[in-house]
């Protein structure tokens, strides 16, 4: 039986490759930083552990008696985060050099990279309707300032891990990854998961107005988990050494992400427009021909029903947030009434 390490196990995609990589047969270690209980999914039948993998040690043992290492370990969140956390976000340059000098010397046969669309070039990115971004689009380069170079550095040092030592590395760039069992709340939150938050969030408390970030006329496409995790998978059972996009090609703008949340939620909105909030680039979409001519694959799921899917998660979640505070309001009302009466 393969064993495999997913480094990020207790994030959002580590948490749906942990499960889908348990149906496939293999033996599954999963590692993340957070305490096991604060997981997105833990899955029983693997074994998950809490560690600090920027640190080279616990790297080392992470990987001891592995034979595929999926890293998908990063400090990261949606533009929210990384616009003003830059410093966060390169220092997770340590899990993938220390992820990596550790696979070398335990001998893995394969290691996984999650890079991003952040590593393209914003000149590439400065208009909505964007030409979708090719591989090669990366260089010359000038990628999202902190994560992207991160990423992009990342990427070139799986590529000489390759090139100087034989170890056989794996690259995706995944494009706006979505879907239920995520970060929709605190801070980290994407997009589709924070718009779906804030329509659940009016729906259910008869507000009639959410506020959207930037004008809104901003495109991007959203990759739905299944096709992310079917994508990884392909792309780490083949021979292809360079990066590959794994992102959908639907590109639509927020202002029409929006509308199909709304519609998905059954509720008309206001929208109030914060044009200080981070926007991110000005246009971004995926181009497929390289993923599709080399593996015959590329994502499938419609964003209406990868969407739906979402919100209906996350209006639970809500919903459940929601409940919670009102028992607690009751049980401190109960103390009240029991103390002063
Ligand atoms: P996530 O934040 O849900 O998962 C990342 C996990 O890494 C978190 O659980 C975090 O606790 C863990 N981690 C951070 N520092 C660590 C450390 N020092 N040691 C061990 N674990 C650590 O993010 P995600 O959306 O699941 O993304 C997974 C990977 O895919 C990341 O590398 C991310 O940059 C990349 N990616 C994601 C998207 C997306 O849209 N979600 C897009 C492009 C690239």
């Amino acid at each position: 039986m393969k064993k495999v390490l997913v480094a990020g196990g207790g994030g959002f995609i580590g948490g749906w490759l942990v499960k889908e990589l348990l149906t496939k047969g293999y033996k599954v270690s999963a590692v993340d930083i957070k305490p096991v209980s604060e997981w997105h999914q833990i899955s029983p039948e693997a074994t998950n552990s809490s560690r600090d993998l920027s640190l080279l040690d616990n790297c080392t043992e992470s990987t001891l008696g592995v034979d595929e290492v999926y890293n998908l370990a990063a400090d990261m969140g949606g533009m929210g985060f990384i616009e003003n956390n830059k410093a966060a976000c390169m220092l997770t340059v340590l899990i993938n050099t220390h992820l990596l000098m550790a696979s070398k010397v335990n001998k893995i046969s394969k290691y996984f990279f999650a890079s991003s669309a952040c590593v393209y070039n914003a000149d590439k990115q400065n208009k909505t309707l964007v030409q979708p971004l090719k591989e090669e689009d990366s260089y010359p380069a000038m990628p999202e300032d902190g994560y992207g170079w991160e990423k992009l550095f990342s990427e070139r040092m799986c590529r000489h891990l390759y090139e100087d030592y034989g170890l056989e590395t794996r690259v995706a760039r995944y494009h706006n990854i979505y879907g239920p069992n995520g970060t929709w709340e605190g801070g980290r939150e994407k997009a589709p998961a924070a718009l779906c938050r804030k329509v659940a969030e009016s729906k259910l408390s008869g507000a009639k107005s959410i506020n959207v970030w930037g004008d809104g006329e901003q495109t991007r496409s959203f990759t739905y988990i299944k096709d992310c995790i079917e994508g990884t998978l392909k792309l780490m059972d083949s021979d292809i050494r360079e990066p590959l996009n794994i992102g959908s090609s639907e590109m639509i703008s927020i202002n029409e992400l929006t509308r199909i949340i709304e519609q998905i939620a059954r509720v008309k909105l206001d929208r109030i427009h914060d044009l200080s909030a981070p926007k991110g680039v000005r246009g971004r979409n995926s181009d497929n021909t390289k993923i599709l001519q080399l593996l015959n694959w590329q994502p499938r799921v419609s964003l209406k029903e990868g969407l739906k899917e979402t919100y209906q998660w996350i209006e639970q979640e809500v919903a459940d947030v929601i409940k919670a505070s009102w028992a607690d309001c009751a049980s401190c009302c109960e103390i009240f009434l029991v103390t002063t009466s």
